[in-house]
């Protein structure tokens, strides 16, 4: 039998409790990777790493508030201590609170530039040299780093001005990284979800995640693990092959 494509290979995914991060978790540990969960809930990152030791694959719970630069820094640092190295990052953790200027809140703002952003640099920044060793050292001979944007990050639309702001400005990020990073043999691609039927928004308030479900109604939802299969296709390409930007809508969206 063949040995899976992430064999051997440490995967670090934010936002691991829920959505897209929990199937992306599971996704990669099925290919093989040992994954460290990351997040705040403690008791959903426990239950996700059983289930994933019950299927036979091995992940490590690390809660971590992120937005806390020295919690994003030591996420990294437990991520070797447990697992001994690191080979994929997914930068996955994101809220989207929606509303206009007018109604919004600037700690509504603040909350979403400070996880879609600075906790996001603050992680990748801490896990950048080790992803160069695991590129230059692993079997594999190739690092990933994944970044999650958002339809969002290519089409603004009102009452989504920092969401926007925050995934727009994530694609510039991963693209520079991208150019600074392939001579290290380290991918650094984006994946860009339409509307998928997670979490998300939950955190809205009442009236703004009825618009924001009224707005969806009539399409069909992606599932989280479509995107976990997007992002899943991309870390296991042999390291020839760079697949940069997946964009990935319901099959009903028109925008
Ligand atoms: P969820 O709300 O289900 O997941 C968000 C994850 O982020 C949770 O695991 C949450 O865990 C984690 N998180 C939130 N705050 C923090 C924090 N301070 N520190 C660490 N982790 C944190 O939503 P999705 O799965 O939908 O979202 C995942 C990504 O996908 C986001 O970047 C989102 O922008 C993007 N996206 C989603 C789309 C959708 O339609 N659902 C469409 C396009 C993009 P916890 O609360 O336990 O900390």
């Amino acid at each position: 039998m063949s040995e899976k494509p992430l064999a051997g290979s440490v995967a670090l995914v934010t936002g691991a409790s829920s959505g897209i991060g929990a199937a992306t978790a599971r996704r990669l540990a099925e290919e093989g990777a040992a994954v460290a969960l990351v997040a705040r809930r403690r008791d959903r990152l426990d239950r996700l790493a059983e289930d994933i030791a019950n299927l036979g694959g091995r992940a490590h719970a690390l809660e971590a508030d992120i937005t806390e630069p020295e919690q994003a820094y030591q996420a990294v640092q437990d991520t070797l201590g447990r697992l001994e190295r690191l080979d994929i990052l997914v930068n996955n953790a994101g809220i989207m609170l929606l509303g206009t200027a007018l109604h919004t809140t600037i700690e509504e703002w603040d909350r979403m530039v400070s996880l879609n952003v600075a906790a996001l640099l603050h992680v990748t920044h801490a896990a950048v040299p080790y992803l160069i060793d695991a590129a230059a050292t692993s079997p594999r001979q190739v690092a990933d780093i994944v970044n999650v944007s958002s339809t969002a990050g290519r089409v603004a639309r009102p009452g989504s001005s920092v969401y926007n702001l925050t995934k727009f400005g994530l694609n510039g990020f991963t693209e520079a990284l991208r150019q600074e990073l392939l001579v290290e043999r380290v991918r650094v691609g984006i994946v860009e979800p339409g509307t998928v039927r997670t979490e998300l928004v939950d955190h809205l308030g009442e009236a703004t995640r009825e618009a924001a479900l009224r707005q969806v109604s009539g399409i069909e939802p992606l599932r989280a693990e479509d995107i976990a299969d997007a992002i899943g296709y991309i870390v296991t390409r042999e390291r020839r092959v760079a697949v940069n930007e997946m964009l990935v809508r319901a099959g009903d969206q028109t925008w």
